[in-house]
């Protein structure tokens, strides 16, 4: 089905294989505040790396695994299927930063970051400025050979993993006056502090806390691409972003339909398994039917950016896929639910888990509104033969 070559094939089942080797522990991750014993996290990441499925998206000549988009995306989707964020091992740094980074920026942080010796994290949203990028308040001001970055940012996941962050800020003064910029930071660096780390409603290991950045001095160095360009590389990482969303709640949407199959294949009420009742059986076939018809045009995107479609055209199909896959992956969560019934709403539940945790992805790298904004957009610039 869908076309898949043998090495796209060996790729999905290698992935699929390492997530089953995770899933079975999710429960003492989820009652765990999403934390697994460091030891077994650390062989986690060891084995990742070992198997081929850490930097897929990175360039072979820097160490990382160099696959098609539509093979990220088959990584991706397996990832999906584990809860509380265990596959995430299966990480994919940054994948703008090959094209613009400098040589000292390679060595010094994109390829430890390749090898999993290094982790970062993305300081962009501010209290009054997430889906509007452009509203950030944070500055970055160039004194001599340096520059000062001030700014509080929001929801900034996995800084409590991350070896650095990449900050966005407007620079103040010189030729690109208000223009964005992005700059690496060491963490912990001085001046940088965490203002607190609010609960979320998943339970996963990379916290999301308000970090402040105060007079945090950074070498010229630490530039990302030129000033004026930030904007540009927050858009590209939104796109890639975009999709991999999509695949990860394919991921989930599979899981959930075969956990809940089963069980309604098992569970015997009145003298007949539950499946044989068409209130189950519409609920079922409602998420399959639904989930065949995400997975189709998530493929056909990704296909899209390997054969180098217009830029614009896969930022319309990204923002398409995941709209649609994270909506799909919401409505069959909550199917699952009410097929488990009082099951479903215990937390050692994948369907209760999957619940809560599949939320945020109507939220982040652009939530359902914003993603209609560009779809609505790019349709009224270019009409509807061009993008689907
Ligand atoms: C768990 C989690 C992790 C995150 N991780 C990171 C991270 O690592 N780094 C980072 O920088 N950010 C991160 N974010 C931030 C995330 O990208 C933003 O939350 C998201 O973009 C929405 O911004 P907001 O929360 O400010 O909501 P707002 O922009 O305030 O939106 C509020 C509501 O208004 C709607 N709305 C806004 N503008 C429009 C419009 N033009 N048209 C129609 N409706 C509109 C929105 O859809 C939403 O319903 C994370 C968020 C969460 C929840």
């Amino acid at each position: 089905m869908y076309q898949l070559n043998a090495q796209d094939l060996e790729i999905q089942r290698r992935a699929r294989a390492f997530v089953d080797e995770l899933i079975p522990h999710e429960v003492e991750a989820e009652l765990n505040g999403g934390a697994l014993r460091p030891e077994v996290a650390a062989a986690h990441l060891e084995r990742a790396i070992a198997l081929g499925l850490y930097a897929t998206n990175m360039p072979s000549a820097l160490g990382g695994g160099g696959y098609s988009m539509l093979q990220q995306v088959l990584v991706q989707e397996q990832v999906g299927r584990a809860t509380n964020g265990l596959a995430w091992v299966c990480h994919t740094p940054a994948s703008w930063w090959p094209a613009v980074a400098t040589p000292y920026q390679v060595e010094r942080w994109l390829v430890p970051t390749i090898r999993g010796e290094m982790h970062e994290c993305y300081a962009i949203t501010e209290e009054l400025a997430g889906s509007d990028v452009d509203a950030i308040v944070a500055t970055a001001r160039r004194q001599g050979d340096e520059y000062v970055l001030d700014g509080v940012k929001w929801h900034v996941t996995s800084y409590n993993e991350a070896t650095y962050a990449f900050f966005q800020a407007k620079l103040v003064g010189g030729d690109h006056d208000g223009e964005h910029a992005l700059f690496v930071v060491d963490v912990p660096s001085p001046g940088v502090r965490v203002v607190r780390t609010p609960a979320y409603s998943h339970n996963i290991g990379a916290h999301h806390p308000i970090v402040a950045f105060e007079g945090v001095r950074v070498p010229a160095t630490h530039l990302v691409g030129t000033e004026g360009g930030g904007m540009s590389y927050s858009h590209e990482w939104f796109r890639y972003e975009r999709m991999m969303v999509a695949a990860r709640c394919l991921g989930a949407a599979e899981r959930l339909i075969a956990e809940a199959t089963a069980f309604a294949q098992e569970r015997i009420i009145q003298g007949h398994p539950l499946i044989e009742f068409p209130s189950v059986q519409t609920m079922l076939a409602d998420s399959v039917t639904e989930l065949f018809a995400a997975r189709a045009p998530t493929y056909e995107a990704a296909r899209g950016v390997d054969e180098g479609v217009d830029v614009k055209l896969q930022h319309a199909q990204c923002s398409m896929v995941k709209l649609y896959a994270s909506e799909m992956a919401g409505r069959v969560a909550d199917r699952a639910v009410q097929i488990f019934g009082g099951r479903g709403y215990m937390r050692e539940n994948v369907a209760e888990r999957f619940y809560r945790e599949l939320r945020v992805e109507r939220i982040w790298e652009g939530t359902s509104e914003i993603q209609r904004v560009i779809i609505a957009d790019q349709l009224s610039k270019r009409g509807v033969d061009k993008l689907v």
